[in-house]
């Protein structure tokens, strides 16, 4: 039988509880045991694929092509938990099954209500991304939202009656909340006990709290906590700022046993912890030399969230390369012109352009003319999946002098369309998961940066996008110079191109940034650092 860890939060969102819940995954993989992964979210959206990301951040794709949420980044990144659209359930699924299940009469004319039937849904979903792997041990559920809100109440009935139905000794509950500071510096319980009592309204005790703190709680803070909250003194843990790195958490929650009193609890036998991995990382880290700046020319500059993935992967691959990448996030619209293009980038001193994925047109001129920026002044350049589009949409314009050139995304009247809809794509009017989403096989062209990163032809990554390379101008681009460096197996889509005479000047339509993790570096990424490392040198 599996066993159940439920994740909630109180007191206020953005605690890391996502982090927190992948923490738990990373210790518990290191003690050997096998977990799955899964997200819970609250919004009536079927997915986050039709969401901006000023609403919710990065929409994170999996294998499969499901478009999730942004938490099944941190859990690819701290664990190796298998994650598909089965570890992603929201309201709007749920409901769409229910509703769907009503209208072909297979509730036998009872009254459909939240509880059974919404609560069974959630629970029978739960259960399936469990079965997905038969070697799993331990599923952590993270549930959405901060507890008392109205939208995840059938959430956390389903795992009161979980684990109602499961036994304590199979199923958990972990709760996360806030200890502020006040005045002058004292630590309050007080939101604490309060989401504590929330929970236990909903008929959940916690077994396990995790409170997120400006320090480490000294011991008799954690009994007042623990006294407060019926829980164990030794299950209260803090989660205290850190100034490191996300990635140093699994270590701080080991070195106060949250994975030994976890297993304790559950009945699981003590075994080895081996955290080798994560102990190297922090040694990478610590031993980095020099900083090199990398300018991110995008459109959705304000929220860090709406590129979590690429600037994570940044952050792997100067780990890999023993230097600091400085994010300098650069607003495209404003390179519209010339004049913006030089004000901004000649002063900005980058050492390397990475243009990421966007939709719409604003801000397009702009990232064009940073790829040709980077192209002119030898400046490593990374283009991913739109960043690889306005490359080709630079090269048509700059070097072929076809002054007109788009994508057909942005200009639908060009007679340059260098980029456009596949033929199976102009039909679609459904927004939600209708592009091409998810794993696609490529194979990279003799010598080539993409060969030379990967060590290998047969390379697998995810999509999600609409637009391609239009394939009638193959012939006239890499005449050009442009090099066409990889395929898809059948040959028909352009996966990669890049620049020639240029230090690294690389555009991928695939989306990298979903498979690196901190303790293995994504080969494009770090082989993009690396060339940003060695101008920065020069
Ligand atoms: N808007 C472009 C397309 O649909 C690029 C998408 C992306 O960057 N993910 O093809």
């Amino acid at each position: 039988m599996n066993k159940f860890i439920f994740v909630s939060g109180g007191v206020c969102s953005s605690l890391g509880k996502g982090v927190s819940a992948s923490s738990l995954g990373a210790l518990l993989e290191g003690r050997g045991l096998n977990v799955c992964m899964v997200k819970c979210d609250p919004y009536i959206n079927v997915n986050a694929g039709t969401m901006s990301p000023y609403q919710h951040g990065e929409v994170y794709v999996t294998d499969d092509g499901a478009e999730t949420d942004l938490d099944l980044g941190n859990y690819a990144r701290f664990t190796s938990a298998p994650l598909s659209r089965a570890n992603s359930i929201t309201t709007g699924q749920v409901y769409d099954a229910v509703i769907r299940k009503e209208r072909e009469g297979r509730y036998l004319g009872r009254c459909v209500q939240v509880i059974p039937h919404i609560t069974d849904e959630i629970k029978s979903r739960i259960t399936a991304a469990a079965k997905e792997d038969p070697d799993t041990d331990v599923v952590i559920v993270e549930i959405g939202g901060t507890v008392g809100d109205i939208e995840s109440i059938p959430f956390l009935e389903a795992a009161r009656q979980m684990i109602h139905e499961c036994g304590r000794s199979n199923a958990l509950s972990v709760h996360l909340t806030l200890i502020p500071e006040v005045g002058g510096g004292e630590l309050k319980t007080k939101p604490t006990q309060h989401s504590v009592q929330a929970m236990q309204e909903m008929g959940i005790q916690p077994d396990i709290l995790i409170c997120r703190a400006p320090a480490m709680l000294d011991g008799a803070t954690r009994r007042k906590i623990a006294q407060f909250c019926n829980v164990d003194t030794e299950a209260v843990f803090t989660s205290y700022n850190i100034d490191t790195t996300i990635y140093e958490i699994p270590l701080i929650f080991f070195d106060q046993k949250l994975d030994q009193v976890v297993l304790r609890k559950m009945g699981v036998e003590s075994r080895h912890a081996d955290l080798d991995g994560w102990y190297s990382m922090m040694k990478h880290l610590k031993s980095q030399q020099g900083t090199v700046r990398i300018g991110i020319v995008g459109k959705y500059m304000e929220l860090h969230d709406a590129y979590k993935s690429v600037y994570e992967a940044l952050f792997h691959a100067g780990l890999d390369n023993g230097v600091r990448v400085e994010l300098v996030k650069i607003d495209s619209t404003p390179l519209e012109d010339a004049a913006g293009v030089k004000n901004t980038l000649d002063s900005l001193n980058v050492n390397g352009i990475l243009v990421p994925g966007g939709f719409g047109q604003q801000g397009i001129n702009g990232m064009t003319n940073a790829a040709r920026w980077a192209r002119e002044n030898k400046i490593p350049y990374f283009g991913i999946c739109l960043g690889m589009q306005v490359m080709v949409i630079d090269w048509a314009r700059h070097v072929l002098g076809w002054e007109d050139a788009d994508s057909s995304e942005f200009n639908q009247d060009t007679r340059h369309p260098v980029i456009s809809l596949l033929e199976d794509q102009q039909e679609v009017k459904n927004y939600g998961g209708t592009m091409r989403l998810g794993k696609c096989g490529s194979v990279a062209e003799p010598g080539t940066l993409i060969l030379a990163a990967y060590g290998e032809a047969h390379i697998f990554e995810r999509h999600r996008h609409r637009y391609e390379f239009t394939n009638t101008y193959r012939k006239e681009m890499s005449e050009a110079g442009l090099k066409l460096s990889a395929f898809t197996p059948d040959g028909a889509l352009v996966e990669c191109i890049e620049w020639p005479d240029h230090p690294w000047g690389l555009g991928v339509q695939f989306h990298p940034e979903f498979k690196s993790k901190p303790t293995a570096a994504h080969p494009l990424f770090r082989d993009f650092i690396a060339a940003a490392k060695k101008k920065n040198e020069a």
